[in-house]
């Protein structure tokens, strides 16, 4: 028996050579049980100290936790994995600091030499492991970054990068919209570095796991350059979630589609029923072959909308032209400060837009960048959204 707790502290890194010597003298059976205080003795985090542990269990030495009161093997594998990792998320704030520290103390030092790269573009590694930025992949990146903020969706992003004939990762030509999505969403452009994005469940299967909050994660700012400037990555960041929370509330598909053919398609929302608006035929023979807008849940729905009311073809864009107008003479055009950086940031753009005056005729790439929705109903007024976080109101 060998009280194996002291050499084995996990966050100690001057112990380690201990540890590992602990783990040798299992390995060639000088030592068949190990106390220990407590399940984060045997790692820097749970899925180290998971693996150390299957180790231990296949060398026949059992592990005995005081803290936890467990032995290992009188605990069925499974089991145990369950137990430890409910143990886990008990792991005091201490400890994650000390985690935290360690990553960042060994990133310093050029000890971390693989932060995981994948398919990621945008960046190469040195000599050394560290990331550097390859300029070429970069400028996609920030042509994605870019068009984003113009206003153009996911989908629509991936069709533009398709026609311009850029490679995506592997140099592929296809894209997809949910590859532009994870490039929108990836906090290494940021220049930092999210830990423990999945793990490990070696245990059982080998097999990496998404990690939905079993293990703790560890957000660590400036591991290497950034590719997107630090407020534009969180103006995105807002403008995304903006985007999801939108999509959801007015039943649109995550790859909806923008096109300069419907332009104001998705923009227009039922004020009586959420849903959006869609375009629809006449039926009568004298209207034959022209379109007016109407609620999209209209027929399914018809107590939410004891009026039919719709609007002809070529009104949509007009309301914009007049809302724009409206808004630029506005004196006072903002009630209170931003609500979050992604508000400041549009409405710095927005007046910047205004220098440019007034608008003739509509202006679709204008639409796109600036107006967040517009909400139609029977009071035969139009409200007007944009992005700068200001509304104004637009008789039908
Ligand atoms: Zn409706």
């Amino acid at each position: 028996m060998t009280q194996g707790d002291e050499g084995i502290s996990g966050t100690a890194l001057r112990k380690r050579e201990a540890f590992l010597q602990m783990m040798e003298d299992c390995k060639s059976r000088k030592i068949d049980v190990i106390y220990t205080k407590s399940v984060s003795r045997f790692g820097r985090n749970t899925v180290d100290a998971l693996e150390s542990i299957r180790t231990l269990m296949e060398y026949n030495v059992n592990v005995i936790f005081e803290k936890e009161h467990i032995e290992s093997m009188k605990v069925e594998g499974e089991l145990l994995l369950t137990v430890l990792m409910a143990l886990s998320q008990n792991e005091s704030k201490q400890q994650s600091d000390n985690v935290k520290w360690g990553i960042r103390r060994r990133y310093e030092r050029g000890e971390i030499q693989s932060i995981p790269l994948g398919t990621l573009q945008g960046y190469d590694k040195n000599e050394d492991g560290n990331l550097v930025i390859n300029e070429k992949e970069a400028e996609i990146i920030r042509h994605i970054y870019d068009l984003y903020l113009k206003g153009y969706g996911r989908y629509r992003i991936s069709q533009i990068l398709e026609d311009e004939g850029i490679p995506s990762n592997q140099g592929h030509t296809k894209w997809s919209w949910s590859t532009v999505e994870k490039i929108l969403r990836n906090e290494k452009y940021r220049g930092d570095m999210l830990c423990q994005k999945t793990y490990s469940t070696n245990y059982l299967t080998k097999k990496k796991k998404k990690n939905m909050g079993e293990l703790p994660q560890y957000y660590i700012e400036n591991t290497h350059p950034e590719i997107i400037d630090k407020r534009i990555w969180d103006v995105v960041k807002l403008m995304h979630e903006r985007d999801k929370k939108y999509e959801k509330a007015h039943y649109l598909n995550s790859c909806h589609r923008d096109t300069e053919q419907l332009p104001l398609i998705g923009k227009m929302v039922c004020k009586q029923c959420g849903y959006t608006f869609v375009r629809r035929k006449y039926k009568k023979a004298k209207l034959q072959h022209q379109y007016y807008w109407c609620c999209g849940s209209f027929y399914k729905n018809i107590e939410r909308h004891p009026d039919k009311y719709s609007i002809t073809d070529e009104r949509p864009t007009q309301l914009f032209v007049e809302a724009w107008n409206k808004l630029l003479r506005k004196k006072v055009r903002y009630s209170k400060v931003p609500a979050n950086v992604l508000e400041e940031y549009r409405r710095e753009e927005l007046e910047e837009l205004f220098k440019q005056g007034p608008l003739q005729m509509f202006n679709y790439e204008r639409m796109l960048q600036t107006l967040d929705h517009m909400e139609i109903g029977e009071d035969g007024y139009a409200d007007i959204y944009f992005y700068a976080g200001t509304m104004v109101r637009v008789k039908i």
